[in-house]
């Protein structure tokens, strides 16, 4: 789960790392009082997901009270990229003299983590990072040692940031381990005209395996921009909405990736993925099969189901009980292959629904699915 900047700025501020003092709010009236207390001038920005909210007019600087209620009133409901400001948080303005940017993310490729850092912070560190990739410093962080004081120098030397940043190194990886993170990101790490060192802007995505232990964020979830998605959330499943036509399922996010490759293969478009895990009951697959059905983009779905914990007959059930709640109105081509397939493949035979075809191989399955979807 992504946080907000202000939930990410106050496990900053607990963590030890200096933020300016901010206030959120839903309401333009209140960010009149907020920036008075500020002493007056205020950063009013938009609190959404997303980053870039400065280049899409979501971050203003108010010069008084009145002007940062007024501001907040243009800021609240604002659209950014998809995501709706349904708060602004109030900051006191800070002098810039140099804008730093430092992350610490997981690797998956070396199951480690990565510290990503470099003196040209700011909001064109994605143009920096593509035009300049040697002003972006990329240290490897091994996880049993974690980021020490000398580590921390060695990542602030090798982005060339001044010594001052290596305690603020080594507080964020503190943030990363303890709040059970797979990216924490600050961005600008600002040098104020005074000497000070500020985090301005923060990301923090929490690894959601860990929600168990982190009881502070409850059940706040991610927003889902598609209808579908939340639908399919709220019944424990993963599903991605893409452009294409065909709807995918299948076991396993590995399975599902090379599924949409061998789709993407096959000259059709993903619609969707729906990836209904390990150890899936039929009941699991009637549910994903109704989430994919509803997609009206979907002109032919493919399921693919290497049956390990989840055994292929249960899947084939799912699929014969899903048709009694859900009317198949679409081409349905299901290949299983692994645990119990033999008697998965009888069941759907059994069933003979003229809809529905099988296939033995994932590379049948995907150019049956792209016929169909165009056809
Ligand atoms: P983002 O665009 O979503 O990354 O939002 P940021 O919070 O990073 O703000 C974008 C830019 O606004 C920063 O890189 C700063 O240059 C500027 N900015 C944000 N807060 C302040 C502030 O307090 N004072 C000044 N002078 N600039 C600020
Ligand atoms: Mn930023």
């Amino acid at each position: 789960m992504d946080l907000y900047e202000h939930q990410a700025r106050e496990l900053f501020e607990e963590h030890g790392i200096v933020v300016p003092r901010a206030e959120v709010t839903d309401s333009p009236k209140e960010a009149r009082e907020i920036a008075r207390r500020l002493g007056g001038r205020a950063v009013v920005k938009a609190q959404v997901k997303t980053g870039g909210r400065g280049k899409a007019g979501g971050i203003k600087l108010a010069a008084d009270p009145a002007a940062a209620e007024l501001t907040a009133r243009q800021i609240l409901g604002m659209d950014i990229k998809g995501h709706t400001a349904g708060t602004v948080m109030l900051a006191q303005p800070v002098d810039i003299e140099a804008e730093f940017y430092v992350s610490y993310v997981l690797d998956r490729a070396t199951g480690g983590f990565l510290a990503i850092a470099s003196t040209e912070g700011g909001m064109e560190i994605e143009e920096v990072a593509a035009t300049r990739p040697e002003a972006v410093a990329r240290i490897p962080v091994d996880p049993a040692e974690g980021v020490t004081s000398a580590k921390a120098a060695e990542i602030a030397a090798a982005a060339g940031l001044p010594p001052q940043t290596v305690d603020v190194l080594v507080r964020l990886w503190e943030v990363l381990v303890r709040e059970d993170a797979l990216l924490v990101e600050v961005n600008p790490l600002v040098r104020t005209r005074q000497g000070r060192l500020l985090a301005l802007d923060g990301k923090v995505t929490l690894d959601d395996n860990a929600r168990f232990r982190q009881a502070r964020w409850g059940a706040q979830q991610d927003e889902h921009h598609d209808p579908l998605e939340a639908v399919a959330a709220a019944r424990g499943l993963t599903y991605v909405k893409l452009d294409g036509e065909v709807g995918i399922i299948g076991n396993g996010a590995g399975l599902v990736m090379s599924t949409l490759d061998v789709v993407a293969g096959c000259g059709a478009r993903p619609a969707n993925f729906l990836d209904i895990g390990g150890g899936a009951s039929a009941q699991v697959m009637a549910d994903g099969l109704s989430v994919i059905l509803s997609d009206p983009a979907v002109t032919a779905v493919l399921v693919n189901v290497f049956g390990g914990i989840t055994a292929c007959d249960a899947v084939a059930d799912g699929i014969v009980q899903a048709l009694d709640t859900v009317r198949l109105t679409k081409p349905l081509v299901v290949r299983l292959d692994g645990n119990n397939a033999a008697r998965g493949r009888a069941i759907l035979a059994d069933r003979a629904h003229p809809l529905i075809q099988q296939a033995t191989t994932m590379d049948d399955a995907a150019d049956r699915a792209a016929r169909l979807a165009a056809a």
